[in-house]
């Protein structure tokens, strides 16, 4: 499929300084766009002008949350070049997001490809401060105009970039988590494993209320017992455990994380021990209790590594590491980091150059 281009007329000042970028804000000068019309499948592929765009109130997402989405971002390394990790692996989630959505397949390989496109119309707008990327987020949401429940025949696809400020501005603070007791993320057979807007706007209310404790981010439990960890619902959780590095198995319920993937196949690299298993609170409470809960972090294309350094469940609050980075969280983050803006050989061959 060919893709058009519409240069905008109306460029914007980029942001001069970069430590005020925050996340998610400001948009660049262009943005990708597509269609699916049944009977006609995906067609007119275009980059052009980002602007609002108009839809019938009546559009199915609005009603029934129909849609998907994806996060990646581009990184600018030191000579100048501009790369992006592992966006093969976006694709093919986005596709198994959308068989669960009943939202049509997309053309993986074309996707990778409009979205170099896309990045190098734009790269002038990839940050140059250390640390800080070019996110990139491509959604798809059903545009029928029609206020039945079924799957739609009209679908919107599109990729906007919002340049991005270091997550973390004062070195790795670890995070507070605060473990739900009272609501559920997940269920079997629900949306888990799917990125779907639907499973944050349930997730709203757990966070809301652990914000009100002070904790920054909630750690889900299974949606049954509520007794087997799951993630934090943006990120994918982590333990070690006397030497061993343990995240829960998907099992369906948990967003299978490329990071989570990535820092999996790292431990592994180094011949550091690295399981996937079901573990329960009770193991990593009984963990803490003995001395052997050695780390906690989180994982996410966001933050990379977020070290965990408070876990409150009920009225047990357990301060990791004393509430400082571990070292195997350190080598992660250090690694990863590393291959994405290009200051240690890439041997994985996760990047892509732009
Ligand atoms: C995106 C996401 C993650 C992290 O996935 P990455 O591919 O590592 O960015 C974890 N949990 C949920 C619910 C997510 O939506």
């Amino acid at each position: 499929m060919e893709i058009r281009f519409e240069q905008t007329k109306n460029p914007k000042a980029k942001p001069t300084d970069e430590s005020k970028l925050g996340f998610g804000h400001i948009f660049t000068d262009h943005m990708f766009a597509m269609n699916y019309d049944a009977g006609q499948g995906w067609h007119d592929a275009r980059i052009v002008p980002y602007g609002e765009i108009s839809l019938s109130p009546a559009s199915m997402c609005l009603h029934y949350g129909q849609e998907i989405f994806e996060g990646l971002k581009a990184y600018r390394t030191a000579d100048g070049t501009v790369q992006l990790f592992r966006p093969d692996e976006n694709y093919k989630r986005m596709n198994v997001s959308a068989a669960r959505m009943v939202i049509p397949a997309i053309d993986e390989e074309f996707m990778v490809e409009a979205t170099k496109k896309l990045i190098e119309i734009e790269k002038d707008w990839v940050p140059h401060t250390d640390g800080a990327s070019l996110y990139i987020r491509p959604f798809i949401f059903a545009t029928d105009p029609y206020v039945g429940v079924k799957p739609a025949d009209h679908y919107l696809f599109l990729i906007i970039l919002s340049p991005s400020g270091p997550y973390y501005s004062t070195g790795l603070d670890p995070v507070k988590i605060y473990v739900e007791q009272k609501y559920v993320r997940a269920v079997r057979g629900g949306t888990g494993f799917a990125k779907t807007a639907a499973n944050y706007a349930i997730s709203l209310k757990g966070q809301d209320e652990a914000h009100e404790q002070d904790y920054e981010q909630v750690l889900w439990l299974d949606g049954v017992e509520q007794k087997y960890i799951e993630e934090v619902g943006s990120m994918n959780i982590f333990f070690v455990i006397d030497g061993e590095v343990i995240t829960p198995e998907l099992t369906g319920s948990v967003l299978p994380g490329i990071t989570r993937k990535s820092a999996l196949e790292v431990c592994k690299s180094k011949g550091i021990k690295a399981t996937e298993r079901r573990i329960t609170i009770q193991e990593v409470a009984d963990a803490y209790d003995a001395g052997k809960l050695d780390e906690v972090f989180g994982t996410g294309t966001a933050a990379v590594i977020s070290p965990v350094g408070h876990l409150k469940w009920g009225d047990k609050v357990m301060t990791i590491n004393d509430n400082k980075i571990g070292p195997i969280s350190q080598m992660l983050y250090d690694t990863m980091t590393g291959i994405q803006w290009g200051k240690i050989e890439d041997t994985f061959g996760w990047t892509v150059k732009i």
